[in-house]
């Protein structure tokens, strides 16, 4: 393939990730949007196969990592529950540092890289190489603690070492120490060292940053490393002088940071903090329970007592969480909304930015239990009307919908936006006990006078509302 037809093959696969990205925006339009973005990858990746910098020589090998890494991947693809997707992405990210790391390493050594370029060039090469590593590096170590954490292989409590801001500072002086020695390194070997220490740093640095952050906090952390692997794949592109992986790394990494904005502000984080590495506990508590230990009876309710109040309702919202996705009780939902639409109850949905455990987690699943789009309404769409709702139903949410995020400024989760769901005639709350939800806090809406519990698994609870309702 001519060098001509690369770059404009590069250019169409440039194009069709934009329009895959803003088909991503909408339900409606984002399997299309990922239509686009197969299409794009796959040009992308035969137009570099087959493009003037790839020798005949190297496409077997090229073509044999790839059956083993295609592999891997459809075999993770298909085996991963949905409730463990955060898991997945999180690993693929730290692939993508680790690639950017290796290549780093591989062009330094390679004397075919620098070959013929000016020394203000090979100092841009070089800076390349180790900003390249450098972030790699942090992603890579970042991601792997990241599914640890997500995983529950390593435990949700942030870990606070003392002094942590003045360790990382410290690092950051090593680093940018070792970076001026690397730039002055007379030899290849003696440039090694001082890449080698910096990345054994960047490594601890990925370690610390993520262990350091709470439970409550992993969405945005997840997409942090998103952005980061981006920008490691972007850094990757200047060091292989290529344009497609510098515009795919960079339109990757500011994606990733838009949606860490957004969900800090859904979360009420600080994005500067939080871009800054300082983020976390909200003040440096460890995420434990709040200070006001919420007090008082439940109650109970039955399924045919649910299906009673809801048939009796002219409003009802129902807001999914976590647990809906756990039970798998997506259809059932649906099917419960068309039974009490067609008994002309106003049913709608809540959707929390960080319900479940990935960003449109909840919208994912309505979406494949073909909830039409129009009832389902993002939190601040919808949180003004809790006061007009005979019924608020909860399925397997908590964090989500707990009030000592706005009633107790101990809480870890203070100052998190919630869905207001006891602001309603009657809220239910669907789950199987009275244990915490992700972040570990207690809820006190489920001693609310106007609260009732409806203890058991969300899809056979679900069942059996359903079946009453038709009865
Ligand atoms: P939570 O984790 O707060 O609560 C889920 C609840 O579901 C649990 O209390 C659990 O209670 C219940 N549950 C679990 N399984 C079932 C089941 N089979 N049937 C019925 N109930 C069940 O989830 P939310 O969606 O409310 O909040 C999301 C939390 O996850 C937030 O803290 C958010 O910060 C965090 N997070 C979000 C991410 C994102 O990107 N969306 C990523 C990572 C974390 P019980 O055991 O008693 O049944």
């Amino acid at each position: 393939m001519s060098a001509s037809l690369a770059t404009v093959s590069y250019i169409g696969a440039t194009i069709l990730f934009i329009l895959s990205l803003g088909g991503l925006s909408n339900p409606e339009t984002s399997r299309r949007g990922n239509v686009y973005g197969m299409i794009g990858m796959t040009i992308a990746v035969l137009a570099t196969i087959f493009g003037p910098r790839v020798s005949m020589a190297g496409i077997p090998w090229i073509i044999g990592a790839m059956a083993v890494g295609g592999t891997v991947g459809l075999y993770a693809a298909r085996k991963v529950q949905m409730t463990q997707m955060p898991e997945l992405v999180a690993m693929m990210h730290s692939l993508v540092g680790l690639a950017a790391a290796l290549v780093g390493f591989a062009n330094y050594i390679d004397p075919a890289a620098a070959f013929q370029l000016s020394s203000a060039e090979k100092s841009i090469h070089e800076i390349e190489i180790y900003l390249g590593i450098l972030i790699g590096a942090v992603t890579f170590s970042g991601s792997i603690i990241a599914f640890g954490k997500l995983a529950g292989k390593i435990g949700g409590k942030p870990l606070l070492l003392p002094g942590r801001h003045m360790l990382n500072l410290i690092g950051l002086l090593v680093v940018i120490f070792f970076g001026w020695q690397f730039l002055h390194s007379e030899s290849v070997s003696a440039g090694m060292v001082g890449l080698t220490v910096m990345t054994i740093i960047a490594l601890l640095f990925g370690i610390h940053m993520v262990m350091a952050i709470g439970g409550a906090d992993m969405p945005v952390v997840v997409s942090m490393l998103n952005s980061y692997s981006g920008w490691a794949a972007a850094a990757t592109g200047f060091m292989l002088n290529n344009d497609l992986l510098i515009v795919t790394g960079a339109l990757v990494g500011s994606s990733g940071a838009i949606l860490s904005y957004i969900m800090c502000r859904a979360m009420n984080r600080n994005f500067i903090s939080v871009i800054a590495g300082g983020f976390g506990t909200g003040g440096g508590t460890p995420a434990a329970k709040g200070d006001a230990q919420p007090a008082g009876e439940t109650v109970s309710i039955t399924s045919a007592e649910t299906a009673e109040l809801l048939r009796e309702a002219k409003n009802v919202i129902i807001v999914p969480g976590y647990g809906m996705a756990v039970a798998q009780a997506q259809h059932t939902v649906y099917e419960i909304t068309k039974c009490l639409r067609e008994k002309g109850v106003n049913v709608r949905f809540g959707i929390h930015p960080v319900a479940g455990r990935m960003p449109g987690h909840m919208n994912v699943l309505l979406a494949e239990a073909k909830v039409p789009y129009d009832i389902v309404m993002e939190m601040d769409e919808i949180n003004a009307d809790f006061p007009d709702t005979d019924v608020s139903m909860v399925i397997g949410a908590n964090d989500i919908v707990n009030p000592a995020a706005q009633e107790d400024p101990g809480s870890p989760i203070a100052g998190m936006p919630v869905l207001e769901v006891w602001k309603a005639k009657t809220s239910i709350v669907m789950k199987r006990s009275m244990a915490t939800g992700y972040a570990g806090v207690d809820n006190p809406l489920f001693y609310k006078e106007n609260n009732r519990m409806l203890f058991g698994d969300a899809k056979k609870m679900l069942d059996e509302v359903l079946i009453a309702l038709k009865t």
